[in-house]
């Protein structure tokens, strides 16, 4: 019984003239199919403005990265979670890829932005995943243990209650290269196999969401799956129309 999460994460995409466009476009058909929770991640800078746009409708807001830091002081270009509050976030996204592989976050930085999160009363949508060599290597479980642990660690199982966990292969991020619906699911359940390793109930109430080049054609079959609990969206979240119909695959 757990609802269907689409998300979309902008990344460093939009301006003001095309987020209107898209917001206009979203809102129009975001009610469309009431299994499925949607949220937006937009940039920083437009946190605002698109967090009016969505006052009164059932689109949640959510950012892209926060500062590890839980008060406020001199962290110059550093964004704290209670801004993102401040701001009308409800989640946030922590430990994408890009931000592990580009901006040298350790799975110790994103457990403790994890921590963060909580404590600025947002959820976190952790991202966990393995790149290419990884599971070539057959590293796959490991890394996603590894991944899953430092969190778990640092915060404790009862921190899930909530949360939101995406499994992203790196290798299919922006590739046009989706993980099949089985190598998704598999992956699903091992990651909910290690909830389970340390409480039944979080296992359960978990939503897993599968990120990598999901798209309108490919999304059904990816969230048929009994572990896939939705999508988080990068390319295909910066159009209403391919996002709206990732959503209606839920
Ligand atoms: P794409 O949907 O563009 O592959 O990006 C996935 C992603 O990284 C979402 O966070």
């Amino acid at each position: 019984s757990r609802r269907y999460m689409v998300a979309g994460n902008w990344k460093m995409n939009g301006n003001r003239a095309e987020n209107a466009v898209l917001l206009d476009g979203l809102l129009a058909g975001a009610g469309a199919n009431a299994k499925v929770e949607i949220l937006v991640c937009p940039p920083f800078p437009y946190l605002d403005s698109v967090g009016a746009r969505l006052q009164g409708s059932a689109v949640l807001l959510g950012a892209q990265n926060l500062s590890e830091q839980d008060k406020a002081g001199a962290f110059t270009g550093e964004v704290l979670g209670a801004m993102l509050r401040d701001t009308g976030c409800g989640h946030v996204i922590v430990g994408h890829s890009e931000r592990r592989a580009l901006y040298g976050e350790t799975d110790e930085l994103v457990a403790r932005k994890y921590q963060a999160a909580q404590k600025a009363g947002l959820v976190p949508v952790l991202c966990v995943g393995e790149t290419l060599a990884e599971r070539e290597g057959g590293q796959t479980e490991a890394v996603l243990a590894r991944q899953l642990a430092a969190v778990l660690d640092l915060c404790g199982a009862d921190s899930f209650a909530g949360a939101v966990i995406a499994y992203e292969p790196v290798w299919a991020i922006g590739t046009g290269k989706t993980a099949t619906p089985q190598q998704a699911q598999d992956a699903h359940a091992f990651i909910r196999g290690q909830l389970r390793g340390r409480s039944a109930k979080i296992a359960d109430s978990t939503r897993i969401l599968y990120g990598g080049s999901v798209k309108a054609d490919n999304a059904q079959a990816l969230f048929a799956n009994p572990d896939v609990d939705g999508g988080l969206i990068g390319g295909a979240s910066l159009k209403a129309a391919d996002f709206l119909a990732i959503c209606a695959a839920a």
